[in-house]
């Protein structure tokens, strides 16, 4: 019973983080060496989800190179969670060619985007991040002065927060998460705001793009007033670590 809750628990989480973990270590279970068997089917899975998303309507960003458009981390990668519709490739692809055409040398950073198979999954813990309309981008950061091409604080992009009010109380539950520990820990980088200005202002302008969330004390500070830039509400998560955008 005991072993039955724990793969039932391992079946759970490996879902939710990357929706074909759970089916690989079931198929894992069968085998005797089970993490090299995890591994393969996971693997297997993995190749074979780029192949099949096209028929869900969704396309996977790249992975690999140095291009001006890249998937921050390889994490993003290896969890499956870099799919979103083609428009929306295209549209962040667009962006980042702008950006670098305004600011030579630029890279654009993704960050979550979503699952590659079916509508209504949350890729956790972005509740919206469920049809492949979706995507967050990172900031871009620069020290002393000069923009550092590929750079962002933490790890993995999220959760290094530019700090500013909000007038949001503590409550519980919420995903606004402050990790306020984790904070000395990050790089000491600090936002580039021209091309961080200038992507949003792009994707504002995009007749595709139907909604920006950016943290209000950003918006002030980047001067990004504008009617598509939203405030995504206090119970959601902070949106002045990155840039989330969706598509119509
Ligand atoms: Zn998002």
């Amino acid at each position: 019973m005991a072993r039955f809750a724990l793969h039932s628990a391992v079946f759970v989480v490996l879902t939710i983080l990357t929706q074909i973990g759970g089916i690989a270590w079931l198929g894992a279970l069968l085998f005797r060496r089970r993490w090299l068997a995890f591994a393969v089917i996971y693997l297997g899975l993995l190749v074979s989800a780029t192949l099949l998303a096209p028929y869900f309507g969704r396309v996977q960003l790249s992975c690999g190179g140095n291009s001006v458009l890249k998937v921050q981390s390889w994490i993003y990668c290896l969890t499956n969670r870099t799919y979103v519709r083609p428009e929306l490739k295209e549209v962040l692809g667009e962006l980042a060619n702008a950006v670098d055409a305004r600011y030579p040398g630029t890279q654009t950073l993704v960050l979550d985007a979503g699952f590659p198979f079916f509508n209504g999954i949350p890729l956790l813990p972005h509740l919206s991040h469920d049809d492949g309309k979706k995507v967050d981008i990172a900031f871009y950061y620069q020290r002393d002065g000069a923009y550092e091409r590929g750079a962002v604080r933490s790890p993995i992009g999220y959760f290094a927060f530019e700090q500013g009010s909000s007038n949001c109380q503590p409550t519980f539950p919420t995903l606004r998460w402050n990790f306020d520990m984790l904070q000395p820990l990050w790089g000491q980088l600090e936002l580039e705001p021209g091309r961080t200005a200038a992507a949003v202002h792009w994707l504002a302008d995009d007749g595709r793009v139907e909604k920006i969330f950016l943290e209000p004390h950003l918006q002030d500070r980047l001067g990004l007033r504008l009617s598509k830039v939203r405030f995504q509400g206090c119970f959601a998560a902070r949106h002045d670590d990155h840039i989330h955008i969706q598509i119509r």
